[in-house]
């Protein structure tokens, strides 16, 4: 299948590399000249602009920064470009109502869309392991896992147009709270003067345990391996977690939902990136606690 990708950044790189191994002919697109000679590298076709990767594509995905870069790659050029029914798969992670207007926009000039965020980083989208969150009509859901499945090991339809946002954006706010949670815990277990590793081991086993505790310990040589053990480097880095943080902020307010949780997480990683710390990973917060 001859498909457009727009956006090879850390996350796009790998994934674009996937559709090719997958047997896809990648005609691939980024404003950064390393990005595309990567993308080359692994295979993809040079397009000169976003426009020209769209010319002959069946399905166009996108993995850009935030809303507005998506919205302009849209409006100025995919829908000049794109044929009829083009499938267009934004993977981008941006708010819901930007979300929904480009598919809107997308269905009234004879295309078909869905948002596609992810979840997992960097090393899944090399390794083609990450998790799609679709939002859109079923047709379109059906088109889209056929060219996912390549990037992923689960594609799940998570509702209409936006719903792929929203359910992203739900995830990572009670992951947010839940890292401040196990972060703030695991401290106070050792002013209490537990044993860390004798605390997990209880923990783990009772009804505080949760995924950052167990999958993502915040401790150095508590738990599974973790970005903790690397000095926080790598992983999932604390700006893109105030990223998301916002995000779920601006989608509760426009919801009308009740979330102060998630709003203690945001006020607490913008005081965190704030002190210089946002390319560390976002499990880093416990050393404030
Ligand atoms: P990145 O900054 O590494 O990549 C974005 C790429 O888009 C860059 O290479 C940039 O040059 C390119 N770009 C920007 N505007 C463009 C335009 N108009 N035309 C063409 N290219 C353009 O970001 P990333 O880490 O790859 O993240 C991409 C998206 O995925 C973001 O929305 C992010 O929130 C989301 N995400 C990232 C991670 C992660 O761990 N990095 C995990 C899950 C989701």
């Amino acid at each position: 299948m001859k498909i457009a990708f727009i956006g090879l950044g850390n996350m796009g790189g790998g994934m674009a590399a996937n559709l090719v191994r997958a047997g896809h002919q990648v005609q691939a697109f980024d404003l950064n000249e390393a990005a595309l000679a990567r993308a080359e590298a692994a295979g993809c076709t040079r397009a000169l602009s976003a426009a020209d990767a769209v010319v002959g594509a069946v399905a166009v995905v996108t993995m850009l920064p935030a809303g507005q870069h998506v919205a302009a790659v849209y409006r100025d050029a995919i829908f000049p470009h794109a044929a009829p029914s083009t499938l267009l798969i934004d993977c981008s992670t941006i708010d819901v109502a930007t979300a929904r207007s480009n598919i809107e926009a997308a269905l009234a000039a004879g295309l078909e869309a869905v948002d596609a965020p992810v979840s997992g980083g960097i090393a899944a989208a090399e390794a083609g392991t990450l998790t799609f969150m679709v939002g859109g009509e079923d047709r379109a859901f059906e088109r889209a896992e056929a060219v996912l499945n390549a990037m992923g090991k689960a594609v799940i339809h998570a509702g209409a147009a936006g719903a792929g946002q929203a359910a992203k954006i739900c995830n990572n706010m009670l992951l947010g709270a839940s890292m401040v949670a196990t972060c703030e815990t695991m401290a106070m277990a050792q002013k209490l003067g537990l044993d860390p590793q004798r605390f997990y081991d209880i923990a783990s086993v009772s009804s505080g345990q949760n995924w950052a505790l167990t999958s993502y310990c915040p401790l150095p040589g508590v738990g599974p391996v973790s970005p903790a053990d690397r000095d926080y480097q790598g992983g999932f880095a604390a700006s893109l977690m105030l990223k998301d943080l916002r995000l779920a902020m601006e989608a509760a307010e426009l919801a009308g939902a009740a979330v102060p949780m998630g709003s203690r997480a945001r006020e607490l990683y913008e005081e965190f990136v704030a002190a210089d710390q946002q390319n560390r990973d976002f499990s880093a917060i416990i050393q404030t606690l």
